[in-house]
């Protein structure tokens, strides 16, 4: 159903305009690169970079263990485990910080469209760096320089095909987050069987995730013609209009998001456990033959960093019109609500796998089972969180701000992701349950925090989405309804 317009003169896909689905497949393999070397990552140090002799080779290690030892450990020495768990953390979290000054960039100097393909071809450059192993920092260095322009602009083109107030957008992020997970599912199917493959190494895994980063960009710069002009574009092919400081209401929306960032970030600190702690329980703590005594094939343990995306995609549709049908009854949970809600299933994900301790005891090896259904469970939290969180941006920002507010929503990734890498350190010394019940605890009180800004920002957010904040100071964005290759960036 098409809702504007702009909408209605571009070319449609499924009800949606043509340009949803370059960025959907353009993201989805970027996301294969992204997932695809997170999933080997922390094997990759604990099982190989960080023991002798190779470790002495890595350029810059020495430092950057001081550092880590620093801000994680208050000085003291880290063992093999944590240190990795730390460097898996930083790493994690910094991509996420970039996307902030990648907003900035974009919104004031360059535009979404360079951002993008800027981004693409330094996170390519930083997978194929990878493959030598004493350029681990250097390589990670690229990625998180790369992300940072690649991962809001991408974001914000989503909500930029439709206008405002077009009821498709938040639909659109949930069916852009489908993509994204797809590349998730099928990466560390990839490049972690490569990685863990004796015949291939951890090298291939990272030449496998540097080849989608470069499938996705020749994608990208394929669909260019199909994506509207972002802003910068526009300013500069059309007289802008008198810029105009933010409103009053531009105001209390930057204040909403900025509110709920704080509760965001717990979710993300527990959430991102599954690249970190959660990978090592797998292969360490889990029973992974299928169906032991019977069909004793193992699971690869990366496979399990697989189980998450493919819930995304299978639940998706059930979620989406779970929606729809309390949208009609009047009950859709408010966007705060929805990410309360999310915030609950995470704790009781963790709940999952205290049980899954008490039950097995704490030496022995839990069923995969029990990961199966943690993972149920913070994958629904994750699908009532996570786009909704995007849609909310997209929604409510002001459009000259509107890539910097989005890395602002990244920026909770940073910090969750710090806070993971500090939460990750004490996997090896806490018992199991105690070190899953503290992840429940928080997540819990991140949901609480969360339900009470319900009552404050539910009558501002749902103001703001009436208003018409998306209309651009300068021409309507237009998709060329004829195809045409665009003029420039
Ligand atoms: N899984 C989502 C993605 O990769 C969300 C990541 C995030 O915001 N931390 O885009």
């Amino acid at each position: 159903m098409a809702t504007s317009d702009t909408a209605d003169k571009t070319p449609q896909l499924f009800g949606h305009p043509r340009g949803l689905t370059y960025l959907f497949t353009t993201e989805m393999w970027e996301r294969f690169s992204y997932y695809g070397m997170r999933a080997i990552l922390v094997l990759y140090l604990t099982n190989y970079l960080l023991l002798q002799p190779t470790i002495d080779h890595v350029w810059g290690h020495e430092t950057m263990k001081r550092v880590l030892e620093l801000i994680f450990n208050a000085g003291n020495p880290l063992g093999v485990q944590p240190l990795s768990s730390t460097i898996y953390g930083a790493y994690t979290a910094l991509v996420y910080l970039t996307p902030f000054f990648g907003g900035i960039i974009a919104d004031r100097w360059i535009g979404q469209r360079y951002s993008v393909i800027i981004g693409g071809v330094i996170m390519a450059a930083g997978e194929f760096i990878l493959m030598a192993p004493q350029a681990l920092y250097l390589g990670l260095l690229f990625l998180i320089v790369g992300n940072g322009f690649f991962k809001p602009n991408i974001s914000t083109q989503v909500g930029n095909l439709y206008k405002a107030g077009d009821s498709r957008i938040d639909r659109a992020y949930s069916i852009f987050y489908v993509g994204i997970n797809v590349g998730a599912f099928f990466s560390p199917l990839v490049c972690g069987s490569l990685g863990e493959d004796p015949n291939y190494g951890y090298h291939w895994g990272f030449f496998a995730a540097g080849v989608g980063m470069v499938i996705g960009q020749l994608l990208y710069i394929f669909a260019l013609r199909t994506l509207p002009q972002d802003r910068i574009g526009r300013m500069k092919t059309a007289a802008p209009a008198e810029k105009k400081p933010l409103t009053a209401s531009d105001w209390k929306a930057v204040i909403a998001i900025v509110l709920l960032c704080i509760p965001v970030t717990f979710f993300w600190a527990t959430y991102e456990q599954q690249g970190n702690t959660m990978n090592l329980w797998a292969q360490d703590f889990t029973n992974r033959h299928l169906i032991p005594g019977v069909l004793d094939w193992e699971i690869p343990v990366t496979w399990f960093q697989a189980f998450n995306p493919f819930m995304i995609f299978a639940f998706t549709p059930f979620v989406v019109s779970l929606w729809g049908a309390q949208a009609k009854r009047n009950k859709e949970p408010s966007t705060v609500s929805k990410m309360a809600i999310g915030l609950f299933l995470v704790a009781l994900s963790y709940l999952i796998m205290t049980v899954a301790v008490w039950v097995t005891g704490e030496h022995g090896e839990a069923s995969w089972l029990w990961l199966l259904a943690f993972f149920a469970v913070i994958t629904l939290g994750e699908l009532y969180l996570s786009p909704i969180g995007l849609a909310l941006v997209a929604r409510v920002a002001p459009p000259q701000i509107l890539s910097a507010m989005m890395g602002l929503w990244f920026i909770t990734s940073f910090t969750g992701n710090l806070l993971q890498g500090y939460i990750g350190t004490y996997f090896s010394t806490m018992t199991k349950d105690h070190f899953f019940l503290l992840c429940a605890a928080l997540a819990f009180g991140a949901g609480v925090l969360t339900w009470l800004f319900n009552f404050p920002l539910k009558p501002i957010l749902a103001a703001r989405m009436a208003e018409n904040v998306r209309q651009p100071e300068v021409a309507e964005p237009q998709a060329d309804p004829h195809m045409e290759p665009p003029p420039a960036l």
